[in-house]
Order: C-alpha cells, then structure tokens, then sequence
C-alpha cells in the first residue's frame, strides 16, 4: 500500500483560517491589527512571487501588509535604515527581509539589525539562541511547519529515530532544535556525511533539506517511515516547461514510506501560515497579550 500524502495545503489552510480567527478577536477586543512588513531586495520572480503570496495570505488574514521593494544595487545603510524604520514602526509587529540578498549587502548584518520581538522569521541569532537554550522564541517557519506537518500523523515525536538532512541556518539546524525539544533522537546529515543513504534509513522521521532534486531514492528510506521534503527545486519538465520537485524521488518514495510530503503542496503552503501566526505571536507579545493558541508545538 502507498504512504499517506500529508495535504500540506489543507493543514496550512486550516491553520491561516486560525489565524483569521485570531485577527478578528484581537481587532474586536482589543483593536489590535497585527502588520507585517516584508522586504524584497531585487527582481528574482520566484522571491516576487513568494513575497506577492505571503502579501496576499496576509491581507485574507485580516492583518496589515507593508510591502517594501528595493533595487538590486541598494547599499547596506539604505537597508539598514528601512529595517530601523520598521522596527521603530508601531503598526508593524513582523519584519521579514526576504533572502537571498545580493553579494553586496551583509545578510546577517541585516538580520541581526532586525527588532528580535519582530523577527517573525526566527532568524535572530536570539531567537536562534533561545530556541537553542529552551527558552520561548519566535521560532523560524518551515522548520515549524515541518513539525506541525509531522504531528498530524504522529502526535509525538519522543524517542523517534529522526535524520535531518541540511544544516543551514535557516531550515536544518533550527528543524533539528526543534526536534530535540520534541525528545526525538536527532542525527543531522550534510554534504559531508559518509554512507548518506544508510544514514537516512535508520530514520523513522526523515526531514530533506538539501536542496538537491530527488536526491533521496526509494531505498534511503525504512519501510514505514514519515518524509518530509523541504526542498524545492525547478527542474525541466517535458516540452521545455520548468515544474517544482523536492529533493526525495516521490514516485519512489511513497511506496516505501508510511506518510509523505508532496511538492508542491507540503512543506511550502505551512512556511507562510507559520509566518502569518507568528506575526500574530509578536503582536501579542508587544501588546502585552498572552501568546495565542496558533499551531503550538509541544
Ligand atoms: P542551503 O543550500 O542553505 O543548505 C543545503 C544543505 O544541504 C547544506 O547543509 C548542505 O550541506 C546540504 N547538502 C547539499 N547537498 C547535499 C548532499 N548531496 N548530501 C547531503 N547534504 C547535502 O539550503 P536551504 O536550507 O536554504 O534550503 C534547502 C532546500 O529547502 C532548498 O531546496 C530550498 O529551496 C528549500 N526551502 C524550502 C522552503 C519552503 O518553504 N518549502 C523554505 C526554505 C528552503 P553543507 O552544509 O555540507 O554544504
């Protein structure tokens, strides 16, 4: 029998209609509008397309959206100073600034210029400390929505055997945090892991982040295990068109598999309703409300 396809776009839809929910007691009981600001430096049409979606999903969530857009040359100080601008914004509780930047401006300097209650991406290097330390964190998206997409077919996560296959910054180091605090057993694999598939087959969760097409076959996964595929990569198609695949070989994978991540609709659809509560959480934070019930982990 094939694995169970985990609808990343309904448990994402679900989870923004949550949102909603949230917004609307926020504006009605304490006229409360979270906002959020994005940052998009450049023309690359796939983070325009990203920032339109995360644009739009915000707007239906009945929160405000501050879209600002820079030309590829921009200096460092110019960013730095919309950055300051935002943070010093009272209708604006999130910042996110679009990666990847261009070579000339500093990425960590940016994002470590960003208010750290405001940092709805997580990627402060304090709220990369606190998750790391156990404490309360805006906690980065897709990683977060990897969880939660885990929890809807296995509610906890104690003990299980879990491969984390990246290391970045941004997906893999949090995702594995994030799977230490949920008592899973962690291994993180990356370019320079021997033996890979070997490595992956011991998992009974196994996270892709490689952002390597269809790297991991059939035969890297034990029977039964939960995928879940992060990566999101363009690859030709047939008659010349460009389609999105992730970097486990699906068609291969969903036999061996117990449940399965497709892409699209997986693990992207949940990055932006994560970014939408979180947006929500730092509203409430800033307000001096109590954190919201908007996918918690454990
Ligand atoms: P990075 O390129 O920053 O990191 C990739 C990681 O994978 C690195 O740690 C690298 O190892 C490791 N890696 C690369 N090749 C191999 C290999 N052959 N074997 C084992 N490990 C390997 O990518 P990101 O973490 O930013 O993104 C990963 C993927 O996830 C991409 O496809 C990206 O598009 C997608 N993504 C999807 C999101 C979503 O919302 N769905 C959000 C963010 C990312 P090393 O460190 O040794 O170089």
């Amino acid at each position: 029998m094939g694995a169970h396809i985990i609808d990343g776009r309904a448990i994402a839809a679900d989870l923004r209609a949550k949102v909603a929910v949230e917004v609307r007691r926020l504006g009605a009981e304490c006229g409360l509008i979270p906002g959020l600001a994005v940052v998009l430096v450049g023309e690359d049409p796939a983070s325009a397309a990203y920032v339109r979606s995360k644009s739009r999903h915000t707007v239906a969530a009945g929160m405000r959206s501050f879209d600002h857009r820079l030309a590829t040359g921009v200096a460092q100080r110019e960013l730095l100073a919309l950055v300051e601008r935002l943070n010093a914004d009272p209708a604006v509780h999130g910042v996110l600034v679009q990666l990847p930047l261009p070579p000339q401006i500093d990425g960590r300097a940016v994002i470590a210029a960003i208010d750290p209650g405001k940092d709805v991406d997580g990627f402060h290097p304090l709220n990369a400390g606190r998750l790391a330390t156990g404490l309360p964190a805006l906690l980065p998206c897709t990683p977060l929505g990897c969880i939660l997409l885990t929890k809807t077919v296995l509610p906890s996560l104690a003990g299980r055997e879990a491969v984390v296959v990246g290391r970045s910054n941004i997906v893999g180091k949090p995702l594995a945090q994030l799977l230490l605090a949920e008592n899973a057993t962690v291994t993180i694999a990356h370019s320079r892991t021997r033996q890979i598939p070997v490595v992956c087959r011991r998992a009974d969760l196994l996270y892709v982040a490689a952002g390597r097409a269809e790297m991991v076959r059939g035969d890297w996964i034990k029977p039964g295990a939960i995928v879940i595929d992060v990566g999101q990569n363009r690859i030709a198609g047939t008659s010349g068109m460009q389609r999105l695949v992730g970097d486990v070989a699906f068609a291969e994978a969903r036999q061996v598999a117990g449940a399965i991540t497709p892409v699209p609709g997986g693990v992207g659809p949940m990055t932006i309703a994560c970014l939408l509560a979180n947006t929500v959480r730092a509203a409430c934070a800033r307000a001096g409300l109590a954190a919201p019930k908007l996918g918690d982990i454990s």
